[in-house]
């Protein structure tokens, strides 16, 4: 079976859907999606039972279907906050966006089908099911929507070697396991290890039966300022924290030291200086139930897990077999090279403004659909690689604001941003009235351009 379309896009997670989503609103072209998954979503499908979104649904996902109902959390650490949806729910959505697709007609979607690469415009990819493997003709470019490819630890090999003794589970494990256990060992030190600690507290553990394994301590940003809607105030007060610390700074330091001084950044334990920097988030209760967890081990990375010791890179502790060991490992969000997003016969998805993957993915649909040249489309799309450590806030920061300048001297660009639901920012017209917002609004624009010098100079 030979295919021909405009854009063949490899990857129908959320990056994949969201790019294709807006393309197709804007723009009377063909696309065709491929995964090597059997359903849409991408690592949705494999994470943990209990996950859920850390961003609120009200700006996730595709641009052309909301995502929940934008109803407040009524109970527990997120109380207050916009609803955060669930992975089942996340998967199911992404479903009805494929349905979607493909009722415009211009859409097909081949599930369990791996790209295996192309030459020109001439591409091939494997039905997993038959092995049988297929041309896709492409009339005008390749979409990697899986550069940045998420890794989760239902899927990843952890860089370590686990003895055949030793317990040891994915997180996706603990709601079927962890009844058969004195004890846990938590390693990893991201935002999954954070899932998985909670979920323990929830379910009775007593913090002392909890140790974690954290090579890396974390900045986490406060999820007060991540809210849309009617919440945009409080967001935006947050937001201007950022020029005003890159502005005012002299060193990386100072600048985290203010940051967490405006309660734009938080760290889990204020005697440990944090050097990761992963642009995740969390609740100011979820940080408190978390300072009860006090076995915390800082001797670098796993190792090995032996029967009887875990060894790390700058030790050993002792373990055992009432002992499970939960794997929060896998890196997440992927940190690749940055690389001009849009070339001659291929679109490399990636990150332009900070925290905000769909929002980025459906604009650079957007931006794609615009008869304008790939040197303005690169210019409207400055990439950043996803940050890792606190080095990357700058260069994020500074892209992601140039990027947003870039967008506002365009008006059919900035009128797409303005309209758009994955936007956090875009009820922000209609509050500012608020006194609190307009003096956050006035301190951003007083230093986002001292900032973006600064931040330009050179170390
Ligand atoms: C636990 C967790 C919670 C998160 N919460 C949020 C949140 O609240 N808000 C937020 O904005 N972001 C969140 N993220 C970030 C999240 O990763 C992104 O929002 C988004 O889901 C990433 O989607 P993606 O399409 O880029 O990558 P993926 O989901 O990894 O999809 C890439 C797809 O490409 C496919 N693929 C790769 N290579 C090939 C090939 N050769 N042929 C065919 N198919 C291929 C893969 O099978 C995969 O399905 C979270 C991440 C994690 C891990």
């Amino acid at each position: 079976m030979d295919i021909e379309t405009d854009y063949l896009i490899v990857g129908a997670g959320a990056s994949g859907l969201a790019f294709a989503d807006s393309l197709l609103a804007e723009a009377d072209v063909d696309v065709v999606l491929v995964d090597r998954r059997s359903h849409p979503g991408g690592h949705w499908r494999d994470v943990y039972p209990f996950v859920r979104l850390h961003s609120p649904s009200a700006y996730y996902g595709v641009n052309s279907m909301p995502l929940g109902q934008d109803r407040l959390i009524e109970s527990g650490r997120n109380k207050g906050f916009y609803e955060q949806a669930g992975g089942d729910e996340i998967c199911t959505y992404f479903e009805s966006v494929v349905e979607h697709l493909t009722s415009t007609g211009r859409s097909r979607f081949l599930p369990a089908h791996d790209h295996l690469g192309g030459e020109g415009n001439e591409h091939q990819v494997r039905d997993l099911r038959s092995g049988d493997v297929h041309t896709v003709r492409v009339r005008r470019r390749v979409v990697d929507a899986a550069y940045l490819e998420t890794s989760v630890p239902a899927t990843h090999q952890p860089s370590f070697t686990v003895a055949p003794e030793a317990s040891f589970e994915p997180v996706n494990a603990l709601p079927e396991v962890a009844d058969s256990f004195q004890r846990f060992t938590v390693v990893g030190s991201g935002k999954t290890s954070v899932d998985a600690c909670l979920w323990l507290l929830d379910h009775g553990v007593a913090p002392d039966r909890i140790r974690w394994i954290r090579p890396r301590d974390m900045w986490f940003n406060d999820r007060a300022h991540l809210q849309p809607l009617d919440q945009v105030g409080q967001t935006m007060e947050g937001i201007a924290c950022d020029p005003e610390a890159a502005a005012k700074a002299h060193d990386i330091t100072d600048r985290f030291e203010r940051l967490e001084a405006f309660g734009r950044l938080m760290r889990i334990d204020p005697g440990v200086w944090p050097t990761m920097y992963r642009a995740t988030m969390l609740s100011q209760p979820e940080l408190e139930e978390l300072r009860h967890i006090e076995d915390v081990v800082r001797l670098g990375r796993v190792r090995s897990i032996d029967a009887d010791r875990l060894v790390l890179d700058d030790g050993e502790v002792p373990t055992g077999s009432e002992v499970l060991h939960v794997d929060c490992s896998a890196i997440g969000l992927r940190v690749s090279k940055a690389v001009p997003i849009f070339g001659a016969d291929r679109i490399v998805l990636q990150q332009v403004r900070y925290g905000s993957p769909t929002f980025n993915s459906g604009l650079l649909g957007f931006i794609e659909s615009r008869d304008v040249s790939d040197e303005d489309k690169n210019r409207l799309s400055p990439p950043y690689p996803h940050p890792s450590s606190i080095e990357d806030w700058g260069p994020m920061m500074r892209l992601t604001w140039m990027a947003e300048l870039g967008w506002s001297q365009e008006p059919e660009v900035a009128s797409w941003v303005a309209s758009s639901r994955l936007n956090l920012m875009r009820a922000l017209p209609e509050h500012l009235d608020e006194p609190h917002t307009q003096e956050a609004v006035g301190r951003y624009l007083e230093y986002v351009g001292p900032a973006i010098e600064r931040l330009s100079a050179p170390a």
